[in-house]
């Protein structure tokens, strides 16, 4: 009887072990609303999930898994998580406990092996609390509408983050640190600037879905969105920063298509092809207004090359276009910029000093500020400031030019030092405010 059960035993315990996943490393990434944890496993795994209460508790299931290394220290200033433990159970799982601090909303899923990773399971974890108080805080009641010119919004975005490195340089560098580094430094300096606001993208190292990016720029209603990127390319001599917008179909080049393989495919590694979802409206009004936003963002684009050619060597000669999903907002315009390659090691080396990022940063800030120069939108406190003029054409008189902007002939003729009627083709007048 001991004998057949130990035989058993035997024959049972061979294949199961051999089946083991192995679970070699567990990474945590701290976003603003939630916590990621990432399990690497030698193969797709199956887990379960469910929460304990009193204390706060949730507990992660990994079939025929064992953790090669040990539970990493969770950072005692995280928000949710006070403690990680793990066990292998009877069976063969693994269970992997967090200890929390207070009660959370859990979303998982496993994801496929990519060109930087091997088969994952990540484990997100919503803090049900943040989003209450942040629903409560929304609704402050406005105050009696006046009319107030308001501030340009400026969304930048690092690129990458978290999970997604981006492009390494030779010497270690990662796009996603200093990209994140330059967009500081263009949000402060964009601070400074009067009539201007910025609202940074991401604001650490976690991944945000390229479509979520858009969205949090809508939500925040940006009149520009600036995505900041750093260049890779297999022959190191390549060199300078380019300017990108949308494509109206395809790449126009190329190596832009493969960059924007390489960009994209950051949706593909942190795993968020989901958020595809609940965007198809983004796509359909992509068609119906995105002609306008394609070309103010060019004229951005321009501007902002235009002053990244001061700093130094360019790419190409001209602004590119590519299929960039991040670019994809259809009424706000957007650019992307590379502002170097990470993959040449002069460029690396420039990339990593603070004061190098301070110069891209200003570039783009000189950029910003000459687009709006000629196209800030009505209502906005640059547009207001900018005095309106009015060109004479043939045939034009007064009276017409003073209806044409609702203002009284003598505040027309008061603002340019006319004392009759008379005016000539091509006169400049300046146009009073009402
Ligand atoms: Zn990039």
């Amino acid at each position: 009887m001991n004998k057949i059960a130990a035989l058993l035993l035997l024959f049972l315990s061979y294949p199961l072990s051999a089946q083991t996943i192995k679970i070699d490393n567990l990474r945590l990434w701290a976003a603003p609303d939630h916590i990621r944890l990432v399990f690497d496993t030698s193969a797709p795994v199956q887990h379960t999930l469910f929460s304990l209460k009193n204390p706060d508790r949730l507990v992660i299931d990994i079939k025929d898994s064992k953790l090669g290394g040990s539970t990493p220290q969770v950072e005692s200033d995280n928000p949710l998580i006070r403690r990680i433990r793990s066990a292998n159970r009877k069976g063969g799982d693994l269970r992997v406990v967090l200890d929390l601090k207070r009660s959370v909303k859990p979303k998982s899923f496993v994801l496929r092996p990519n060109r930087k990773y091997g088969n994952r399971l990540v484990v997100d974890l919503y803090d049900v609390v943040a989003k209450k108080s942040k629903g409560r805080a929304v609704k402050t009641p406005t105050a009696a509408k006046r009319y107030v010119p308001r501030q340009l919004v400026i969304a930048i975005d690092a690129g990458h983050g978290g999970e997604d490195s981006g492009a390494r340089g030779k010497a270690g560098t990662r796009e996603k640190t200093v990209v994140l580094a330059i967009a500081r430094k263009l949000a402060a300096l964009v601070e400074k600037e009067s009539g201007m606001r910025p609202v940074l993208i991401r604001k650490g190292d976690y991944y945000l879905g390229l479509r979520k990016r858009m969205k949090l720029a809508r939500q925040q209603k940006a009149d520009l969105f600036i995505s900041i990127h750093a260049d890779a390319f297999r022959d190191r001599r390549v060199r300078g920063s380019s300017v990108y917008t949308l494509s109206q179909r395809g790449a126009s080049s190329e190596a832009a298509r493969w960059l924007a393989v390489q960009e994209n495919s950051a949706d593909l590694i942190g795993g968020v092809k989901l958020e595809d979802k609940d965007d198809i409206l983004a796509s359909v009004l992509l068609d119906l207004s995105q002609s306008a936003t394609l070309q103010a963002s060019h004229k951005l684009a321009n501007s902002v090359f235009r002053q990244l050619k001061k700093l130094g060597k360019i790419h190409k000669r001209k602004v590119q276009q590519a299929g960039f999903v991040v670019l994809k907002s259809p009424d706000v315009p957007s650019i992307l910029v590379e502002t170097a390659f990470i993959s040449n090691p002069s460029e690396e080396k420039k990339l990593r000093t603070s004061s190098y990022q301070q110069k891209v940063a200003r570039a783009i800030m000189n950029g910003i500020r000459e687009y709006f120069r000629s196209n800030a939108p009505p209502g906005t406190i640059l547009a207001e400031r900018i005095p309106r003029r009015h060109v004479i054409s043939q045939g034009e008189t007064l009276g017409r030019i003073a209806r044409l902007y609702q203002i009284k002939v003598h505040a027309l003729r008061s603002a340019n030092g006319l004392s009759g009627d008379q005016i000539r083709t091509g006169q400049i007048l300046r146009i009073p405010k009402t």
